[in-house]
């Protein structure tokens, strides 16, 4: 006798992609054993958490509970979970909810201490057009808008791997109903922190989602997707919060290798690797 399960999803993803995330959980009922079954799809390249709680009443779990996977998509139903009857002739019941976030978020350790590269070539002269709570896009979040024309090379501020990217779009506009048109890359680094290279130009990525990075690398081809009113590249450095990412401030190597907080209104050049390595 088996009551009602209700399987609740909460989807913790990027604006691009919030609510319409290509991972699924599902449950069955095995009617002979009263097994109950769990299992996760996905339909994407890209890292994901996913996160399943149960609260439950005579059933057992093959798996500490919270559950916790960290996967590399896409990949087909696999189960994940299995919640066993205790005794079959007794009632029992579940009731669960599944939480699913891009990248690792169960390593995040902030590197407070890391100095990230301007996301451009060396000795190239690129004013920060708004800069961390700017009052134009960025009131709230630390991250920087840096004014380039299309087609202009970008690189990783910092090494990690490709977690997620978008590089179809071929539309931008000054308004926020754009925002799902952006192209961008987002880096995963060995801290849990996630880089986001944003407003891409079509097929501006020179990366494939899972390729692991180096600081400095080329990895995209900047544009004016998205919600953009001008071509430009936004670059933030985020953690998984909540039922978003939240950004974090960081600091860049000024032209001198020297760590600054960037600031707007002042154009930055990235030293070469002969300074940053000194
Ligand atoms: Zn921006």
């Amino acid at each position: 006798m088996y009551f009602q399960m209700l399987l609740w999803a909460f989807l913790l993803l990027t604006p691009p992609l919030r609510g319409q995330s290509p991972v699924e959980v599902k449950w069955k009922e095995d009617p002979k054993t009263g097994q109950v079954v769990y299992t996760a799809s996905c339909t994407s390249p890209g890292l994901y958490s996913i996160e399943v709680d149960v609260q439950m009443k005579g059933l057992q779990s093959d798996h500490p509970l919270p559950l916790r996977v960290v996967k590399w998509g896409p990949f087909e139903p696999t189960e994940i979970l299995r919640l066993t009857p205790k005794n079959q002739s007794v009632g029992y019941s579940s009731r669960s909810m599944y939480t699913i976030s891009q990248g690792d978020i169960w390593n995040v350790h902030p590197d407070t201490e890391q100095i990230y590269w301007l996301p451009m070539e060396p000795h190239r002269d690129v004013l920060i057009s708004q800069g961390f709570k700017g009052r134009g896009s960025h009131r709230g979040d630390y991250a920087i808008d840096l004014t380039v024309p299309q087609g202009t090379p970008v690189t990783a501020a910092r090494g990690g791997w490709v977690i997620d990217l978008k590089e179809d779009n071929d539309r931008g506009c000054s308004s926020m109903r754009c925002m799902k048109y952006a192209n961008y890359i987002l880096i995963q680094h060995a801290d849990g922190t996630i880089g986001n290279y944003v407003h891409l130009q079509q097929d501006g990525a020179l990366v494939d989602i899972g390729d692991q990075v180096v600081a400095g690398q080329l990895i995209g081809k900047s544009g004016n997707t998205g919600w953009s009113s001008g071509p430009h590249l936004h670059f933030d450095v985020s953690i998984p919060a909540g039922l978003n990412r939240r950004t974090i401030p960081f600091q860049i190597l000024d032209p001198s290798g020297k760590a600054v907080t960037p600031k707007e209104g002042i154009p930055y050049s990235r030293p070469d690797p002969a300074v940053i390595d000194h």
